[in-house]
């Protein structure tokens, strides 16, 4: 796959690599450079602290030192960030996103993934293309009130706890588990597969999509289901995912987080038995891994 990687965001996802790696994996201190908000000045960014990718371990121990908060605050932060307990819209790695690019307001995406988009979004409107943001960051309180409204709407069909969340996670995450939370993660122009099928209004937008947005970065993760993706959500041909930055993330959620932790929303204890983090978390297109 082609994507275009820049330096900074290259820099950062080896760093999360070596962090996945390294014996810093335990002490969580290469997560601080990654969001420590109580050890960064509001508006300072996270490229700002960024140190080429060719340091060593130990130098990025230093580093996170130097930001003064202890390593376990900063693992807890990261794991909030992943969890989607954060506020975009106070956090200096995230933007508005605004006209063109959404009809809607307080929209936010991280800084990279946003940079991706609107370069897409040029060259898809050279083209005739128009692609517009419907969905993009999500916090866990926002995921919740998607999730707990549809509990509420399939109870009395579905009203096995299990069986319910099934249905659910047809096509919503539950809440802690999406990667909307990551700000890497995008639903565009309308969240129905027919839209983008042959005869529907945005079949251009998806074959354009199909045939370009891996070089932007871009990619599909919730493909038509198959032998390669038995797992996880059907299909949603509206959903691309900013591969540089989430795919480092997908890497640190599967070391971080565990079904048993999904919890604060109606359904929670079913997280373990249907195995959110094999089946839905990791259930992605092999394309992209
Ligand atoms: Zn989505």
């Amino acid at each position: 796959m082609r994507v275009k990687f820049t330096a900074h965001v290259g820099a950062w996802a080896l760093l999360l690599l070596l962090a996945a790696c390294g014996p810093e994996a335990e002490t969580g201190a290469v997560f601080g450079k990654y969001h420590a908000p109580a050890a960064r000045k509001v508006g300072q960014s996270l490229n700002d602290t960024i140190v080429p990718p060719d340091l060593q371990d130990n130098k990025s121990v230093e580093i996170a030192s130097n930001s003064g908060a202890p390593a376990s605050q900063m693992f807890a932060e990261t794991l909030h960030y992943l969890l989607g307990q954060f506020e975009p819209a106070r956090h200096a790695d995230f933007a508005t996103l605004g006209k063109p690019y959404t009809d809607k307001p307080d929209m936010y995406l991280r800084r990279e993934a946003l940079a991706a988009f609107k370069k897409m979004y040029a060259a898809a409107k050279k083209e005739g293309i128009v692609l517009k943001i419907v969905s993009a960051t999500r916090t866990f309180a926002q995921q919740k009130n998607i999730w707990e409204g549809k509990w509420s709407r399939f109870a009395a069909e579905t009203p096995d706890p299990q069986a319910r969340a099934q249905r659910i996670l047809e096509y919503s995450a539950m809440p802690g588990a999406s990667r909307h939370h990551w700000g890497t993660d995008i639903d565009l122009n309308d969240l129905n597969n027919a839209s983008f099928e042959a005869g529907g209004r945005f079949e251009k937008v998806y074959s354009w999509l199909r045939t370009h947005a891996h070089e932007y970065g871009f990619c599909q993760p919730y493909s038509a289901r198959s032998a390669e993706r038995p797992n996880g959500y059907n299909e949603e041909k509206w959903h691309w995912s900013y591969l540089p930055v989430a795919t480092p993330l997908l890497r640190q959620y599967s070391q971080s987080v565990q079904d048993g932790m999904l919890s604060g929303f109606q359904g929670a204890p079913t997280a373990r038995n249907l195995s959110i983090l094999k089946h839905y978390v990791l259930g992605i297109s092999p394309a992209c891994q």
